[in-house]
């Protein structure tokens, strides 16, 4: 029988967790309060951490911690200690980019290791080589095309390949990049870029001055929905959807989308679904494109017209956070909603269902009251002709 792929999804927070686990992520990849990349996604303080694991296990679901910053001399020391706590609380891996780290996770844990995309494993030759070192997984460069990881697949079988499918790309693409430092003193390899890439630019060389200005770093984002049984039918182990940093809406509709096609995939029957690119067009994105999975990308992988390209089709304006009974729940607002508003509700089963806003009731502080609106951050109690469930998103259309 073939074997699962692992369906992995970024969570930059614990709402975010329980989103990507809701809408079918098999395993999220997160970040601690030290030692991770991402230092404004609202990393998991200890507490949150073993809990967000024992959540996860408890759901049959994985948790990798990120331990992936590039360290100086005298970020060491309490590297050990945080080792062992991850261990104890039983995260199922941790994903490293430096040989120092990595060699103190070996030297204090039994912990699996996936080397991280900011090593640059481009080869099966350097797979290998980590293999034979003791790491369980390699997170492949973005830069790999498809049929180098059947390369590396077939010449290293014994240990697991993740490869990203969807996602924000850099124009350095797997990383080391040192634009935002340069320019704005704040350091991409620490979590804290500027994304000086995305920035509007004037050419100046020497006295030939290029008044016009260019988004000349700017990439196009990474989509694989429409080659993914190409990359599913590789064997992967585990296919990664980058955004620690995105929202939840982000998070809840790119999984749910790869979560159809794999399970698509796995019947043996599948059938590429053209509902796939519009829910992939409904979140914020960049133009997208598949990166160096095909071919390797010239002008067209970048935008250098506008800075973002940004599109967005859909917004989320609730979610629900409690199921009561006869299809009453209890919703948190995320942006204004109006009785008699026509929105779409997204279940992880039965999938979409457009629905009319009823009356709503206003909860606060114990004392319910009827509105026809409701703002961001109110608590709601309402009825919706749909069997919901907690964590459920309701959604408007622009
Ligand atoms: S500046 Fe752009 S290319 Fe460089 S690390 Fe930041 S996002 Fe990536």
């Amino acid at each position: 029988m073939l074997k699962k792929v692992e369906l992995l999804a970024p969570a930059g927070n614990v709402e975010k967790l329980e989103m990507a686990f809701h809408y079918g992520a098999d395993a999220v990849f997160l970040g601690g309060d030290m030692f991770s990349l991402r230092a404004g996604s609202h990393n998991f303080n200890n507490e949150q951490l073993e809990k967000s694991v024992k959540y996860a296990h408890e759901l049959g679901k994985k948790v990798y911690v990120a331990l992936n910053i590039i360290p100086h001399n005298n970020e060491f020391e309490l590297l050990p200690d945080y080792v062992k706590f991850l261990d104890k609380i039983r995260v199922d891996g941790v994903i490293v980019a430096d040989l120092g780290v990595f060699q103190i996770v070996k030297e204090n844990s039994n912990l699996k290791i996936s080397i991280s995309t900011q090593s640059s494993n481009t080869n099966w030759r350097s797979v290998k080589m980590w293999k034979s070192m003791g790491a369980s997984r390699v997170v492949l460069a973005r830069e790999v095309s498809l049929e180098n990881i059947i390369k590396i697949k077939e010449k290293v079988p014994d240990i697991e390949i993740e490869v990203f499918i969807h996602g924000a790309m850099c124009m350095a693409i797997s990383g080391r990049c040192l634009l935002s430092n340069q320019m704005i003193s704040r350091d991409a390899n620490r979590g804290d870029c500027a994304q000086s890439c995305r920035w509007n630019y004037s050419l100046n060389i020497e006295k030939n001055e290029e008044k016009e200005k260019s988004f000349l770093f700017n990439s196009k984002d990474l989509c694989t929905i429409n080659i993914i049984d190409k990359i599913l039918k590789i064997g992967i182990d585990s296919v990664k959807i980058e955004g620690r940093m995105k929202g939840i809406y982000y998070v809840a509709n790119v999984v749910k989308v790869y979560r159809d096609a794999i399970d698509s995939y796995d019947t043996g029957a599948y059938k590429f679904n053209p509902q796939w690119i519009k829910e992939l067009e409904s979140t914020s994105h960049r133009s997208y494109s598949t990166g160096f999975l095909e071919n390797i990308p010239g002008p067209e992988g970048m935008n250098y017209v506008d800075r973002n390209s940004y599109s967005q089709t859909h917004q989320l304006v609730a979610k629900v956070i409690e199921k009561l009974e006869d299809n009453h729940y209890i919703l948190e607002v995320r942006n204004r909603i109006l009785t008699g508003e026509k929105l779409e509700v997204i279940n992880p089963t039965f999938g979409i269902k457009e629905i009319v806003l009823p009356k709503l009731t206003l909860v606060n502080k114990g004392i319910e009251s009827e509105v026809e609106f409701a703002n961001p951050n109110s608590i709601v109690k309402i009825y919706i002709d749909a069997n919901l469930e907690k964590f459920d998103m309701i959604r408007k259309i622009y």
